[in-house]
C-alpha cells in the first residue's frame, strides 16, 4: 500500500465505489494534485460495502493541500495533507455506527463528530498508532464499541497442569465471557 498522487479534477477510478475527484482539495487555485493513500480507499470501500450506501467524502473533506488546510484551520500536521485522512458521512447511518464499524475493521485513527456543533461526520485516517477522539474539542476515547471480537475459545490441558492453574484459566475465561473447554 502506498500514497499515490492524482491530477486534481481528473477522474481516476480507485475502487468499486471511489474516484479520485471525490478526494480533491476544496480550495480554489491552491493546488493541482490530489494525494490518496491506498489503505484509506481500502478502509472506505469496506465501509461502503458494509453499509451498502454511498460514502460521502466530497461533502466533507478528503485531501487538503497545505494552503487550504491552513485556510480552514486544520491541524499543522493534519493527515489530510498527506492523503491519509477522510471526513465523511453516510445518509441514514449515524456517525457513531460508522465509527464503531471502522474500529471493528482495524482503523487506528478515528474521530467522531456527531453533534450539530461538531458537524455530523466521521474522520478516519491510516495512522499506525491508535488514536480515537470525540468532537472538535478532541476528547480522547478508548473505544467506539467496535473493538475486534474477543477470542472465541479458551482451552486448557488438565494432565500436566495443576488444578490451581486450571481454575485460573477457567476464571479468566469467565472474565472474558468466552466458553472454556477441557482438551
Ligand atoms: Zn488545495
Ligand atoms: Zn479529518
Amino acid at each position: 500500500m502506498a500514497i499515490k498522487t492524482y491530477k486534481k479534477g481528473v477522474k481516476t477510478r480507485l475502487s468499486e465505489n471511489f474516484e479520485s475527484t471525490e478526494f480533491d482539495c476544496h480550495g480554489h487555485g491552491c493546488c493541482s494534485q490530489t494525494k490518496i493513500d491506498e489503505k484509506l480507499i481500502d478502509y472506505l470501500q469496506q465501509i461502503a460495502d458494509h453499509f451498502g450506501k454511498p460514502v460521502l467524502v466530497r461533502k466533507h473533506s478528503g485531501y487538503r493541500c497545505q494552503k487550504h488546510n491552513a485556510a480552514v484551520g486544520g491541524k499543522k500536521y493534519s493527515k489530510h495533507m498527506q492523503g491519509m485522512a477522510a471526513d465523511f458521512s453516510i445518509k441514514g447511518v449515524s456517525p457513531a455506527e460508522i465509527a464503531k464499524y471502522a474500529e471493528s475493521i482495524g482503523v487506528k485513527g478515528i474521530g467522531l463528530y456527531e453533534t450539530a456543533k461538531d458537524g455530523f461526520f466521521v474522520h478516519i485516517d491510516t495512522r499506525a498508532e491508535k488514536s480515537f477522539w470525540y468532537g472538535k474539542a478532541q476528547h480522547h476515547r478508548d473505544t467506539f464499541g467496535g473493538a475486534p471480537a474477543k477470542p472465541k475459545l479458551v482451552s486448557y490441558k488438565v494432565g500436566p497442569v495443576s488444578a490451581g492453574d486450571a481454575e485460573r484459566v477457567k476464571a479468566l475465561a469467565a472474565e472474558l465471557q468466552v466458553p472454556c473447554v477441557e482438551v
